[in-house]
């Protein structure tokens, strides 16, 4: 079975996104960027099945600019076995990757799409989803556990109020939630050999895709700053506090 994994190149989640002085959007410039922290999770998941025998090939994925490269060559050190980039300066909305991405799982024919439950930089957590509906193929969101079971794959998520276990035929496409697994790092020794590793170099064009926006952000602003808080003696103070501010 071959694996796909879609890795977007995010904001790193221990910066703080700054606004954009005009409110236009987040300011990126020199700011440390690297793999959505959920398709490392993904990445990990899909490299385990392979080591473990399930799978053959996993292949990573990313719609982005040039400098995606550097995120696809994480996940080459990290144990992808090869890398395409669909480059493009556009935002992509998940619409437009979701179309992609069809297009790729046309061409390599993957037995598991894994991506990440949603990226940290739009939270849009449509992507998978949307995969799934284009292509009308079984899906499991927000995996925190899989199995695979023979011709389908199990998939534990979870819900509100627990824990519910699907059973998914493949190909299947998943998302991946923060408990299913703890990412590896990639050794320095496999982060050289990535650099060598050949990237294939693709377009929206190549899959016949119109990246075009369909949503324009308004206006972008920071979250009104947190007044300190104040400390009380003990819980009879604070009982008196909460009636008095009203925060019942
Ligand atoms: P989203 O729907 O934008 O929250 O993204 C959900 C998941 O879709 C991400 O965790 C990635 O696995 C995948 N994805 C979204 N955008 C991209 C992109 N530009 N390139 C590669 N994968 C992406």
């Amino acid at each position: 079975m071959r694996i796909l994994v879609p890795v977007k190149r995010v904001i790193d989640f221990n910066v703080r996104p700054r606004v954009k002085a005009d409110g236009s959007g987040v300011d990126l410039a020199n700011v440390k960027m690297a793999m959505n922290p959920f398709d490392e999770i993904a990445l990990e998941e899909a490299i385990r099945l392979k080591e473990s025998g399930q799978a053959a090939e996993v292949i990573a994925v990313s719609v982005g600019p040039a400098k995606a490269q550097d995120t696809l060559r994480t996940a080459l050190a990290m144990g992808a076995d090869r890398a395409i980039l669909v480059e493009t300066d556009t935002d992509v909305e998940p619409l437009a990757v979701a179309k992609i991405l069809k297009e790729i799982v046309a061409e390599t024919d993957p037995g598991l799409v894994i991506l990440g439950k949603q990226a940290i930089d739009d939270d849009a957590n449509q992507t998978g989803q949307m995969l799934a509906g284009l292509l009308g193929r079984p899906q499991g969101a927000f995996a925190s556990r899989i199995s695979v079971d023979g011709d389908a794959i199990k998939v534990t998520r979870e819900i509100d109020g627990g824990q519910e276990t699907v059973r998914l035929t493949l190909p299947a496409i998943i998302t991946a939630d923060l408990r299913l697994n703890d990412p590896r790092y990639a050794s320095l020794p496999n982060i050289m050999k990535a650099k060598k590793q050949p990237v294939t170099i693709k377009s929206p064009a190549d899959y016949g895709v119109d990246c075009t926006p369909h949503i324009k952000t308004l206006k972008l602003a920071e979250p009104p700053a947190r007044s300190a808080g104040i400390k009380v003696a003990d819980t009879d103070a604070l009982a008196v506090k909460i009636k008095e501010l009203g925060v019942a």
